[in-house]
């Protein structure tokens, strides 16, 4: 590559990864293509008159809303977070001790600011959530991943991992971890892997990065306490998104940890975009503290539950026959399937030709070639009647491929 531009690229802009599912979103934009391969919420359930009721601050306080804000994010949502997730933190974080950045992601990119640098190396399940690999990535990092199964990340083998890395002169900076509803595994981590995940990050003295947006989004069951919770030395920082449980459109996410953490997050924040839009913080702001948010969670789990068992239903009368498996999530958006010989590169441009999407799963595995007979599936967008069609189509395309 030469030119103007190309000979002044970065480094990072030369080898650097466009998504795959960002990618993919033109194919998936076609007529009559049903698309199980965004992570999309439901715009059904999107809250639109009572996010609109709030709007009357812009009358009230415009002067102060249309004006930057602070880089730390506005502190009536702060609040009102701090005392939201204090049952799943076990305590009431304090305001130095947040910060509200521009959708969760944001908090991944300034976490990966303040702790790779080019040649580290970052624990993650494998598969991990492809964005996040792909911020590590940019940011220099490389990756050691560690296998799921129904119950999250095998911790038991951290360990092992850990030890054999050092010796091999590798710096490990941290441990990314979604324990809830995992992206794109759909696993939640047992409590008893949650607590021994924290006694290996204290042994090893290896921080924790707990990615949580799906953890409100719970089926059935009871909620597990945080890894937050449970590390007693403020070892873990926790990210969590109003983007699964309200609208990924108002862009907004928190990040909660030790100060000095979340003061480097702050620095590089203003160095990023300033602060996150003061106007979209204040809607959000007002529609919590008025009680929505308390009274709409509820919608969006009967919503997804109902998608979820549809989905279920579907896979089990059309995919069981084939051989492929899966792990039932409790909660969240997304279904892993194994298939037991098909290459899902493959099935994914056979899919396509019945006009039907999803991610293969090769992208999500830090490890080459892990998941190249998984696909991503997220159930939280179409109806169930289009799981239904959507999901016999990927048989079909299964069986086409097997025989064709
Ligand atoms: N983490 C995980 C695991 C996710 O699945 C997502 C969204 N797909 C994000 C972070 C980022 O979400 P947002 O920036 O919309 O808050």
């Amino acid at each position: 590559m030469s030119g103007i531009w190309q000979d002044n690229f970065s480094s990072v802009a030369k080898n650097n990864r466009p998504s795959p599912i960002r990618e993919m979103l033109a194919v998936i934009k076609q007529p009559g293509m049903i698309s199980f391969a965004g992570g999309m919420p439901a715009p059904e359930v999107f809250p639109v008159d009572q996010f609109y009721e709030g709007a009357h601050i812009l009358k009230d306080q415009g002067k102060e809303l249309l004006q930057y804000g602070t880089t730390e994010g506005y502190p009536p949502l702060k609040d009102f977070l701090a005392a939201w997730t204090a049952p799943r933190l076990g305590r009431k974080a304090g305001p130095e001790e947040m910060l509200i950045t521009t959708g969760s992601q944001q908090a991944l990119d300034l976490f990966a600011w303040s702790m790779i640098d080019k040649g580290d190396y970052v624990i993650t399940e494998d598969p991990s959530y492809l964005a996040a690999l792909t911020v590590f990535f940019n940011h220099g990092g490389s990756f050691l991943g560690v296998p799921t199964d129904r119950n999250g990340m095998q911790v038991d083998l951290l360990p092992g991992i850990i030890e054999k890395a050092r010796s091999e002169g590798k710096k490990i900076k941290f441990i990314y971890t979604i324990v809830n509803f995992h992206n794109p595994g759909g696993s939640t981590m047992s409590v008893e892997r949650r607590k021994k995940l924290v006694e290996i990050s204290k042994q090893y003295n290896i921080p924790i990065f707990e990615d949580d947006p799906y953890g409100y989004v719970r089926y059935e069951g009871d909620h597990l306490p945080s890894i937050f919770s449970f590390h007693d030395q403020g070892g873990v920082i926790y990210a969590g998104s109003f983007s699964k449980i309200l609208s990924p459109g108002t862009r907004v996410g928190w990040v909660t940890g030790p100060k000095e953490i979340i003061r480097n997050l702050t620095v590089f924040k203003q160095g990023t975009d300033l602060c996150s839009s003061t106007i979209t913080q204040a809607l959000v702001a007002e529609y919590c503290v008025n009680g929505h948010l308390d009274r709409h969670l509820p919608v969006i789990i009967d919503n997804y539950r109902v998608k979820r068992d549809a989905m279920e239903k579907s896979f089990e009368k059309h995919l069981t026959p084939l051989g492929v498996t899966w792990v039932k999530p409790e909660g969240g958006f997304f279904y892993w399937l194994k298939f037991p010989t098909v290459n899902t590169n493959d099935l994914f441009k056979k899919a396509i030709d019945k006009k039907v999407a999803f991610v293969p799963g090769d992208p999500f595995c830090p490890t080459a070639g892990a998941g190249i007979h998984n696909a991503r599936l997220c159930y939280t967008f179409p109806s169930p009647e289009i799981i239904e069609e959507g999901v016999k189509r990927l048989a079909e395309a299964v069986t086409e491929l097997a025989i064709p």
